[in-house]
């Protein structure tokens, strides 16, 4: 931290500032400019209270300059993270791509969109058994039952399968069925669930908060990490922004500012971001383009009767154009696009 001090600010108010930091049992560096001093402190083990020097007369301004998360930053694990989750390599050269409906809704519409995409090239399945409706009228997701097709779903076809943990109530039940953990937009900041994600005992796909920074995201995952999990995957999903041709607005400068920050994984979802179907295919190029690890992708057979998100849904047919398109751009990224990830 440093303590930037008034250009009027007399002896004895700095004096005032190098006492508090002793008294802390810090250390105060004052540096003298030609037109001001500033103070900076070393010895603190995470942040310092700002407020401790921001109303203390003849300060400025004071400037954090270390950051507040450490097991996400890259100055702790310099390499990329790469991870295996039921054979699916996450992170690293290999692209990763997770596609499915936003809801299960019965057995026959899982097995049949996971068959459509298995055949793509999808590595995983998606599909929401606890959904996060802004309205408490709509479908709600089928809870166990929805768990349960999924797991059936994962026997027939052999993908790996994510699915949302809507509170810590339903976590336990998500953990015995699922092969990743999702944490959605809206739970980006339940620092409750986040610690329980972290004892949980399975990789967590952690998505950013619609209004949330990258250094809340990155906070987010260090409460996971915290907890012993290193087995954290970054999602920008979009964020709320004064545009309303899409859904959200996926931040594609996410990607290079978490990768210069962190060596976790981070996927895009292009869906949530773009609320469109025409809009999915040019954000997932956007997104790869732009350094993501993968994709998380909506598609349903029958977007029109979808329970929920149809609109954004990708038909079969789109989601093979998306997987051809994968294909021919992967290398020119320097990237690997694994033909299958399962037996
Ligand atoms: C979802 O993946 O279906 C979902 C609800 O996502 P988000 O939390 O990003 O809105
Ligand atoms: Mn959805």
């Amino acid at each position: 931290m440093l303590i930037v001090m008034q250009m009027d600010a007399e002896a004895e108010q700095i004096d005032a500032v190098v006492e508090v930091v002793e008294q802390r049992g810090l250390k105060a560096h004052p540096i003298v400019g030609a037109q001001r001093t500033a103070i900076g402190i070393t010895g603190n083990i995470g942040i310092v209270e700002p407020a401790l020097f921001q109303h203390m007369p003849g300060v400025l301004e004071v400037i954090q300059v270390s950051h507040p998360y450490k097991l996400v930053s890259r100055e702790f694990h310099r390499e990329d993270s790469v991870f295996e989750v039921a054979g699916v390599k996450i992170g690293g050269s290999e692209l990763v791509v997770m596609a499915g409906p936003c809801s299960v809704e019965s057995y026959e519409q899982t097995l049949g969109i996971a068959r459509a995409i298995k055949a793509s090239g999808a590595h995983m399945l998606r599909g929401g058994a606890f959904k996060p409706r802004s309205s408490p009228y709509s479908f709600q997701g089928l809870g166990r039952e929805g768990l349960e097709i999924l797991a059936r779903v994962r026997e027939e076809t052999g993908l790996p399968v994510i699915t949302e943990a809507l509170d810590i109530d339903v976590l336990d039940e998500v953990v015995e069925f699922t092969d990743i953990v999702q944490i959605g937009a809206r739970n980006m900041q339940n620092f409750t669930l986040l610690k329980r994600a972290g004892r949980c005992g399975r990789p967590v796909l952690l998505k950013r908060g619609m209004s949330a920074t990258v250094t809340e995201l990155l906070l987010a995952a260090e409460y996971i990490m915290d907890q012993g999990n290193t087995q954290v995957i970054l999602c920008e999903r979009g964020i709320r922004t004064f545009a309303d041709h899409t859904r959200n607005t996926l931040d594609v400068a996410a990607f290079p500012a978490v990768k210069r920050i962190s060596h976790l994984p981070i996927i895009a979802d292009p869906s949530h971001a773009a609320g469109y179907r025409d809009k999915v295919l040019p954000l997932s190029l956007a997104a790869l383009a732009a350094g993501a690890d993968g994709l998380l992708v909506e598609v349903h057979d029958r977007p029109d009767q979808a329970l929920s998100d149809g609109g954004q849904a990708l038909l079969p047919d789109d989601f093979e154009e998306l997987m051809t398109v994968l294909r021919s751009l992967a290398p020119v990224l320097a990237r690997v696009l694994p033909e299958h990830a399962t037996p």
